[in-house]
């Protein structure tokens, strides 16, 4: 039947985000240590990174300078002046009740990072921004019978945000895109790179495109913590939405697990 639509009639289209958290030795907005520590739970907390009423953040001026490092290394704008903002969502891993983050104008804009893509060859991948905020801390559901316990040593951890623009065609082009990113964070000594630990952490935004048309409503997979389940979670998503389409329905935009 040549008027039914064929499978290979739609164009992936993916962008990332890409959550960085920095080894800077103290947390963004105060003077707690910043470790990976999940033994003991809440030793590296203050009345700041607990959000008590009254507290007073504190610009940690090394997640700056890292920030316009990257930002530098990637061909970004540098802001001369850039704003923190409260996010406002209560989730219980951040019970103060909002996290401070940049929202209309990140340290950096712009840029991008060249890769290889199997398909199309050198090809650039632009990069939106990347703003600076803080980590929320972290649900434990294991060791409590019936009851969720809350860690906040991550809590205030110096978290840079890279947002690309939508320009990724396949999940090959979005690992290798994330890879490289990988490499050159690790490269320029801002971040350990540790993805099982949680320090680097991708979103991937997922849509199908018919040719000549506008780009399709997207779904976002949270927290992909490794190269391997980045590529499967992505082709998964795209198995999903073709299937969807070609069954008549139509892609709601959505977060998913
Ligand atoms: P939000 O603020 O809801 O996160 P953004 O506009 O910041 O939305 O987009 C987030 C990510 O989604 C970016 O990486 C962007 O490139 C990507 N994106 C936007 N539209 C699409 C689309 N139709 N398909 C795939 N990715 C998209
Ligand atoms: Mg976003
Ligand atoms: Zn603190």
């Amino acid at each position: 039947d040549s008027a039914a639509p064929e499978r290979h009639d739609v164009t992936p289209v993916i962008g990332l985000e890409i959550h960085v958290q920095l080894l800077t030795e103290t947390k963004i907005f105060c003077g707690c240590p910043n470790r990976f520590n999940p033994d003991e739970p809440n030793t590296q907390t203050c009345p700041v990174c607990l959000g008590f009423p009254g507290a007073l953040p504190v610009m940690n001026r090394t997640a700056i300078e890292w920030t316009v490092k990257l930002g530098l290394a990637l061909g970004c704008e540098i802001a001369p002046r850039a704003v923190f903002a409260r996010k406002n969502y209560f989730y219980p891993d951040l019970p103060k009740g909002y996290q401070i983050s940049q929202f209309e104008i990140p340290v950096v804009q712009g840029g991008s990072i060249p890769i290889v893509s199997p398909t199309r060859g050198e090809i650039v991948v632009r990069l939106t921004r990347a703003h600076l905020e803080e980590d929320a801390g972290k649900s434990l559901h294991e060791d409590f019978h019936g009851m969720t316990g809350i860690d906040l040593n991550r809590a205030g951890t110096p978290l840079l945000e890279i947002v690309t623009e939508p320009d990724l065609r396949s999940s090959d082009e979005a690992v290798a895109y994330a890879k490289a990113l990988h490499g050159i964070v690790r490269w320029i000594g801002i971040c350990d790179g540790n993805m099982q630990e949680g320090s680097f952490r991708c979103d991937a935004n997922v849509s199908v495109r018919r040719p000549g048309e506008p780009l399709g409503t997207r779904c976002e997979i949270k927290n992909l913590n490794s190269f391997r389940f980045m590529q499967e979670a992505i082709e998964f998503e795209l198995r999903r939405q073709v299937a969807l389409i070609e069954d008549g329905g139509k892609v709601v935009q959505e977060t998913r697990l």
